[in-house]
């Protein structure tokens, strides 16, 4: 039994054939209002969420990828769509529609594990957010009419349909959207919720000492604010005489440096 909780439970509607495995969420436009009792979950356009099948059970919109799929329709008729749409001109996903993807994708991800990644094709071993056209052969592609990809070599077939848009590519260019919000809601992005990796790697010694380090930087920048102008300039006479001092002191040594190399030679003469 998976059920999603906020679900509008509308009862068994499949033969009940139990999936094999869980690989993939796709997307569907339904060319009509919901449900489509063919996918697990109809979303309607003010996002609303059907179920129609268990996800213990297998949906009849995806063929030969059914076993291993679950499936999103897509409401696409009514006011939110502009009345009755006509391809390739097609009103994308309300954002309300969009959250609801991305309920479903996030909690077909924590109850099925299907990976939260864009699946690239419908190639047996792909996972992840799909959208229908990936199984479905026809003239799709860059510089077609329908630009985003269909079927490839060594995918499964998803319709009996040649030619089948589905869900367009006014919202297959929404897929990422969908992720993105499916990521937000399993892992929150939140910086003030998120531990920076770094700070999470250094050991207490490290972050104690970096305390440190911003402390005495602040109480520097603090104290500079702090001269005045007659201050500073009183500071750096004192410097420059301390420089002085010093150098003073180094060319005292060196004279008395010189002074015993003479006594040094005139002893040397004396002992030839
Ligand atoms: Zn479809």
């Amino acid at each position: 039994m998976a059920r999603m909780p906020g679900a509008t439970w509308l009862g068994e509607q499949s033969p009940r054939t139990p999936m094999s495995r869980y690989d993939i969420v796709c997307v569907h436009t339904i060319v009509g209002y919901a449900p489509a009792h063919a996918a697990h979950f109809s979303v309607k356009a003010d996002g609303t969420i059907l179920q129609s099948r268990d996800t213990a059970y297998r949906s009849a919109a995806n063929l030969d990828g059914n076993h291993r799929v679950i499936a999103i329709e897509n409401e696409d008729h009514g006011p939110a769509f502009g009345g009755t749409p006509r391809l390739p001109a097609w009103a994308p996903l309300t954002d309300a529609q969009v959250a609801a993807n991305a309920q479903i994708l996030a909690w077909a991800h924590t109850e099925h594990g299907v990976p939260l990644q864009p699946c690239p094709d419908s190639r047996p071993a792909s996972r992840g957010l799909a959208y229908h056209r990936q199984g479905i052969p026809g003239n799709f592609g860059p510089g077609t009419a329908y630009p985003a990809p269909g079927r490839v070599d060594g995918g499964e077939t998803w319709s009996s349909s040649a030619g089948k848009v589905c869900p367009t590519d006014t919202r297959i260019a929404q897929l990422p959207d969908i992720l993105a919000a499916a990521i937000d809601l399993t892992h929150p992005t939140d910086p003030s919720q998120k531990p920076d990796p770094e700070e999470e790697a250094m050991t207490p010694a490290d972050k104690s000492l970096i305390r440190r380090q911003n402390k005495a930087t602040r109480k520097q920048v603090q104290l500079a604010s702090e001269l005045s102008t007659a201050e500073h300039e009183d500071l750096m006479a004192a410097v420059g005489k301390a420089q002085a001092r010093t150098t003073r002191s180094k060319n005292q040594i060196l004279a008395e440096l010189k002074d015993l190399e003479r006594e040094i030679a005139a002893l040397d003469a004396e002992t030839d």
